[in-house]
């Protein structure tokens, strides 16, 4: 009997009726809303290592790939905007977690950017440390991540 869920199980559906699809809407409920009350001013660090765990193990070899995948997920559009020796910065169009929510003030996107910095982790063989710079909640019309390559 395994003990856990695993990455290649999450795909698995048994839902006929309702298909594959759930609205951003519950999705929010979980991310923005549940895990906060959970776990607090906590939450955002926590987020950032379980998305850098899942970037991690997602097995990519490119961004193209990534890319692929955040359209495929709807998590959002990326891109990359530019890759230099020791940073590259990552933009995310329409961002599953913050595109639409009024302003706060604060970065929330934290899976998000744990994701990136563990998929570009992999895919470059260095270790990574990714930073949000640009979201919605913050004033901006995208998001965007500053991963540096350590
Ligand atoms: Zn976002």
């Amino acid at each position: 009997m395994k003990d856990k869920v695993r990455l290649e199980d999450i795909r698995k559906t048994d839902r006929p009726t309702l298909g594959d699809d759930v609205p951003v809407e519950v999705f929010r409920l979980l991310r923005v809303i549940g895990m906060y009350s959970i776990l607090g001013e906590g939450s955002g660090y926590t987020l950032y290592l379980a998305g850098k765990e899942l970037g991690e193990g997602l097995g990519l070899d490119s961004m193209e790939e990534l890319a692929k995948l955040f359209r495929r997920l709807k998590i959002g559009v990326l891109k990359v905007l530019d890759a230099l020796e020791d940073k590259m910065t990552v933009r995310v169009d329409e961002c599953i977690t913050c595109s639409g929510l009024p302003y706060t003030g604060k970065m929330i996107c934290h899976f998000e950017g744990g994701i990136i910095a563990g998929a570009v982790q992999k895919i470059l063989d260095r270790p990574t440390k990714a930073v949000q710079t640009k979201s919605h909640t913050a004033g901006f019309d995208h998001c965007e991540f500053l991963v540096y390559l350590l």
